[in-house]
């Protein structure tokens, strides 16, 4: 299988290659040329199968240049009982007749990244092996609090790469800055930046494109890459759980074999809403995509109008993983709605880059109506949410899950679409504590860490270990610094 960018379909790249570069050179978004197809009987086969062997099932279907025993291998490190709390990997809870929970936060950071951050670094490793690439990997990330630990959980101690990761000053939460400071590894860094996370990204996006830094580091012996879920290595492992889960609901009768479900899930950039398409694609039967928004509803707009239009007020919610106004992953999307088109796609970027808006055309707005709901949820609709289902189902979810939630009910209110549907849990509640506590009620009694146990004292949940761990643990960094002051930063780190 190849791989060719959304903006120049010219250049063709083995499955290696493209998890190595991570972004085409022209900015375009490196995507396989075609897609397999899976069958009743592949699917069937799946249900009896563990997470890590549906992995390695689904992983072999697009890196052609991996064995199955190398991606078995790597799922059997990526997801096991060492690093995950469940030894199901990704389970399937069920809520109501209708209504399943997909939780995808047992693994190291308790959140949904760490289902392709536990495999990238594999992937990434065993790719600079097959280009014969001598150089190491310098992996730069800015994060607004789930992406920069996950990504350092999963690249520590990786041979051949450092990772560094910059987060905004006072833009994550106590409990995500307490587990990105004492972050264990030899190769890994992390500076706080005065400002949002916007100027955090900005940075980033600037080290890359600036050339000056590229060749200081490359005397050195780095190369950059990046963590973001532009990169293919991060998308498809999320195409895995889609279709476990859709095996798991066959496999304990709750779906019969054909049968469609709908997806609804919280959405930010846009990575884990595109795998559960590119799932249907590969012939998974699935209805329809509900794509979920918080306040910064750019996404529920888009899909409603067919324009995109990023000009607008930036709010900080209680989902913050979801605030966020350029949804990077829509560009795959719109490339495979428009018959791979490159042309068409490149325009629609430039517009977003000098205008900060663009306008698809009538036939990608048809198609994407027809696969694609959006809706948003509000900050009281979430409180209100993560209320309800503590009361009425005993289930405690993070703010980001209730935003899926609430938009599910507006999606069967709207439509009366009474196919079985899955709600994508993205993070553990412990990872917001304060927002879950006041939500069902209790008056939150300190900060960070220390409402770990009053969360568990008024839910009985338990606690997942390595949260639990992070009280009394050393903080191992201390660096703030200036946007302008980031490119030191790197290059002090790769002393
Ligand atoms: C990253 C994240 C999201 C959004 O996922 P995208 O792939 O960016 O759309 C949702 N919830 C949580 C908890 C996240 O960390």
């Amino acid at each position: 299988m190849q791989y060719y960018s959304t903006r120049n379909k010219g250049l063709r790249y083995t499955a290696a290659e493209a998890i190595k570069l991570g972004l085409s050179r022209e900015g375009g978004l490196l995507t396989p040329c075609d897609f397999p197809h899976i069958t009743e009987k592949f699917l069937r086969e799946l249900t009896t199968l563990s997470y890590q062997e549906r992995t390695a099932r689904v992983l072999e279907l697009y890196l052609t240049d991996y064995s199955r025993e190398e991606l078995l291998q790597f799922a059997e490190n990526a997801y096991n009982v060492e690093k995950f709390d469940t030894k199901e990997i990704a389970p399937v809870r069920t809520l109501n007749e209708h209504t399943c929970c997909l939780e995808l936060w047992h693994g190291p950071t308790s959140a949904f990244k760490d289902m392709a951050l536990q495999m990238l670094p594999q992937l990434l490793s065993a790719a600079l092996r097959k280009t014969g690439e001598e150089q190491k990997a310098c992996i730069l990330a800015a994060t607004s609090g789930d992406t920069g630990k996950a990504a350092m959980e999963g690249f520590a101690d990786v041979k051949q790469t450092r990772i560094m990761v910059f987060y905004p000053e006072n833009g994550v939460s106590a409990i995500q800055e307490a587990q990105m400071v004492t972050q264990e590894g030899m190769n890994v860094g992390v500076c706080a930046v005065k400002g949002n996370f916007d100027d955090a990204q900005t940075g980033v996006k600037r080290i890359f494109s600036d050339e000056e830094i590229r060749e200081q580091l490359a005397e050195r012996g780095f190369f950059l890459s990046s963590a973001n879920s532009i990169n293919w290595g991060r998308i498809l492992p999320q195409v895995v759980y889609y279709i476990s889960a859709y095996c798991d609901l066959l496999k304990t009768g709750k779906i019969a074999t054909g049968k469609r479900v709908n997806f609804c899930v919280p959405t930010g950039n846009f990575g884990d809403i595109l795998a559960a398409y590119y799932a249907k694609r590969m012939g998974l039967p699935v209805g329809m995509l509900i794509c979920a928004s918080n306040r910064n509803h750019v996404l529920t707009d888009f899909l409603s109008t067919g324009v995109y239009d990023r000009n607008r007020t930036f709010h900080t919610t209680s989902s913050p993983s979801m605030d966020i106004l350029v949804s990077s992953n829509l560009e795959r999307l719109l490339f495979d709605l428009s018959g791979g088109n490159d042309q068409e796609i490149h325009g629609y970027m430039k517009s977003l880059a000098e205008e900060g808006r663009y306008q698809v055309s009538q036939q990608i707005l048809t198609e994407l109506r027809t696969q694609f709901w959006g809706g948003f949820c509000d900050e009281t609709g979430t409180t209100e949410t993560i209320a309800r289902y503590y009361r009425e189902y005993g289930y405690v979810m993070d703010p980001h899950t209730a935003v899926a939630a609430q938009v599910l009910e507006q999606y069967r209110a709207a439509t009366g679409d009474k196919t079985p549907a899955v709600i994508v849990s993205t993070a553990s509640p412990y990872k917001f504590c304060d927002c879950v506590l006041t939500a069902i009620g209790e008056e939150p009694v300190g900060e960070g860490v220390a409402l770990l146990d009053q969360l568990y004292a008024a839910t009985g949940m338990p606690i997942p270990a390595r949260l639990a761990a992070l009280e009394g643990k050393k903080r191992r960094f201390h660096d703030t610094c200036e946007q302008a002051e980031m490119n030191r930063a790197v290059l002090d780190f790769l002393r």
